[in-house]
């Protein structure tokens, strides 16, 4: 089976030496990618900048921005029998980044933002792809209602949520605590565990429910 997977954040420039970003570390999707490897899946992974190295047997594909994220998926989706979304992708973006330095002149700056583009959620709608579909949510307040409602916006066949509220956990920490939440509105907690075991254990539960839908693993 063929894997795409999206880690990390993304940079969105204001100027030629400036960005917004994130905290994201990238571990998640690095573990992912490591895990579905060396589960014997072919593997391409779509990383925003990260200081991790690269998996063995995973094809690495670097991106900086949300819209080089986008494009990049957009070209590596249509060989994959599964993708899963664990990249924390930037939701704004500057509207016009400076072609050069911004100088300090004024005491307040007011930067204009702009959507960047849904990835996951151009899956089935623009991309028209059928595989099976993981996404992941960081949430701060009612975990399943906007899992649930999140998985069937975004079109998923599954969708694993943490609550990014709570301490040592998630973004930017070797230790994730997440629901996984089905298509049928089911939901398993998963107890604290360090994101290499949590990895090979999302693996083995897309093989699985993979295997019952129609035997494509
Ligand atoms: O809507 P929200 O950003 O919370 O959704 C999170 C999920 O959507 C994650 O799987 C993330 O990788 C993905 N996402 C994306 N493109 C965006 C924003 C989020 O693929 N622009």
């Amino acid at each position: 089976m063929h894997y795409l997977i999206t880690a990390g954040p993304t940079r969105e420039a204001l100027d030629p030496v400036r960005y917004l970003s994130n905290r994201s570390s990238g571990r998640m999707g690095f573990a992912l990618a490591n895990a579905a490897a060396a589960a014997g899946h072919e593997v391409t992974l779509i990383a925003g900048p990260v200081a991790l190295e690269t998996p063995r047997g995973v094809a690495r594909v670097d991106v900086i921005s949300a819209q080089e994220m986008f494009e990049a998926v957009k070209a590596a989706l249509p060989a994959a029998d599964a993708a899963i979304f664990s990249a924390a992708v930037a939701d704004y973006r500057p509207v016009q980044p400076s072609a050069a330095k911004i100088k300090k002149s004024a005491a307040t700056l007011t930067l204009m933002l702009e959507r960047t583009p849904d990835i996951l959620g151009s899956v089935r709608s623009v991309f028209g792809w059928h595989g099976f579909l993981v996404g992941f949510a960081a949430e701060t307040k009612d975990l399943l209602r906007n899992g649930k409602e999140k998985l069937e916006r975004k079109g998923c066949d599954l969708l694993v949520a943490n609550d990014v509220s709570q301490p040592g956990i998630g973004f930017d920490s070797p230790e994730n605590e997440v629901t996984m939440i089905f298509r049928d509105g089911s939901a398993r907690p998963i107890p604290r565990m360090a994101k290499e075991e949590l990895a090979r254990l999302l693996i083995s539960e897309i093989e699985s429910e993979l295997r019952q839908s129609c035997g494509r693993v």
